[in-house]
């Protein structure tokens, strides 16, 4: 059916179970299969072991170097003080400072955020940014906060994780349900807190600022249009053109608003949408200028004037060319893979689909297209923020397209390149590529002493 059936998938053959328990043993974790860091660990300790990464190497990436858990009060807007609570787990900086998002979420927790952590150490090494990975998150739900509420939790979290971040240590910009506003906040904090003659050099604290504040431009829509350079490099091998093609996506924020508009643009019919508020549908197409106006209106797509309300699971199994889940994780279960109609899943948010998801989406013949490598795009350009602060430049929006478009198609190339190399899927061939650039850099520093 497609590209994947060409390449004997060993992977499959694998008992992971087996190839782990040394190093879960080790490390003394007890194994939960429903664990999103334990999944995460697994498939990385899978891909290890393909690239013959050295027992001591997977240990040290097995379990994160820090895990940070602050609790700060916040002044609310009806007076009264609320406790939150925050983390920061700085997984790797073989490659270079920690970087990675901060979310802010009623579900986050430490081990999401250290799965998260995992994955931003296998995506930056993947598109070769020099960067190591980290996360973040505050447990709380953004849509309840008012601005100033969400501007005091930011300052709060910033000033509990000030001494154990820095803007060549570890470096956090935006993710689920925080934005350059945020990002600008954060700064701000940041550099109030610094000596008065350092300030200037320390807005390289975080990327995904606004523009105006150093910010680079192309970072809003980084991620996004990463997915699209990922999907012209891999889709024509898979028989599909992008300007006849269809595709539905999960979700409509950053990532899923910029990647339906730069499909859109390229002649691509999006057909439906699924959200928090529910799933739209229509055949002809939606318009994704029109409903990102709507969106931005009311918080979902649900009632979106130009196309019909479907269910969840009519949803899933539309018969699109391409589906693409930029929501949260784990959305795609083995319930969800069984009936999924699409040729193709790009995985523009991380850690998607879970292992069972994955079985049933394998066998089925389904292509997906990893996380680490749909979705590198945001940190790539945010790397490029980082270099432009740091050299006091700014380039112009061809200039950061022409250099994303390069570090994502080499990547793709990677992923395909360790696919054949070290004959497994697409997800198992991107940690591959990552951990081959993570275990040279380990070989050539040894540990110290
Ligand atoms: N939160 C984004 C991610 O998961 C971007 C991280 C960054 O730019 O540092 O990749």
């Amino acid at each position: 059916m497609n590209d994947s059936t060409a390449v004997a998938d060993k992977t499959a053959t694998q008992n992971p179970q087996h190839l782990h328990s040394r190093v879960f043993e080790e490390l003394e974790i007890v194994r939960d299969p429903s664990n999103l860091y334990h999944q995460t660990i697994e498939q990385v300790l899978i891909a290890a072991q393909h690239v013959g990464l050295k027992h001591h190497q997977q240990i040290i990436l097995a379990q994160p170097k820090n895990e940070i858990m602050v609790h700060f009060p916040v002044l609310m807007d009806n007076g009264h003080h609320q406790l939150f609570k925050g983390y920061r787990v700085q997984h790797n900086n073989a490659l270079g400072p920690y970087k990675g998002g901060i979310r802010f979420h009623p579900h986050v927790s430490l081990d999401d955020v250290k799965s998260l952590a995992v994955l931003m150490t296998c995506k930056c090494s993947l598109v070769r940014v020099p960067f190591g990975g980290g996360k973040g998150g505050v447990k709380c739900n953004p849509r309840e906060l008012s601005r100033d509420e969400l501007m005091r939790v930011t300052r709060r979290f910033c000033s509990a994780i000030s001494n154990q971040i820095g803007p060549d240590y570890d470096i956090p910009a935006p993710d689920v349900g925080t934005n350059a506003q945020v990002m600008a906040w954060f700064a701000d904090t940041y550099q109030q807190m610094m000596p008065e003659h350092t300030r200037q050099d320390t807005a390289r604290i975080v990327t995904g600022k606004p523009v105006e504040m150093g910010g680079s431009v192309g970072r809003d829509k980084a991620t996004g249009q990463g997915l699209v350079d990922v999907l012209d490099e891999m889709l024509p091998e898979l028989g599909i053109d992008i300007s006849k093609m269809t595709f539905t996506l999960i979700g409509f924020g950053n990532v899923g608003g910029w990647t339906g508009r730069l499909l859109a643009e390229r002649g691509a019919k999006l057909t439906a949408v699924l959200d928090h508020t529910g799933a739209i549908h229509n055949a002809n197409g939606l318009n994704a200028i029109k409903l990102t106006a709507y969106v931005e209106k009311t918080g979902g797509v649900g009632g979106f004037a130009g196309a019909e309300t479907i269910t969840q699971e009519d949803f899933y199994g539309l018969d699109v060319d391409l589906l693409v889940p930029a929501a949260l994780e784990q959305m795609i279960t083995a319930t969800e893979a069984s009936i999924i109609g699409a040729k193709v899943v790009a995985e523009g948010a991380n850690a998607p689909t879970t292992p069972e998801g994955d079985e049933v989406l394998l066998q089925r013949g389904v292509e997906i297209l990893p996380a680490i490598l749909c979705n590198a795009g945001g940190v790539t350009v945010s790397y490029f923020e980082w270099v432009q602060n740091k050299c006091s430049v700014t380039w112009s929006p061809e200039e950061v397209d022409q250099k994303l478009n390069q570090h994502m198609v080499l990547a793709a190339r990677r992923v395909k390149l360790a696919r054949h190399k070290y004959e497994c899927n697409m997800r198992t061939a991107s940690y591959c590529a990552a951990l081959e650039a993570i275990g040279r850099v380990y070989d050539l520093r040894g540990v110290f002493p």
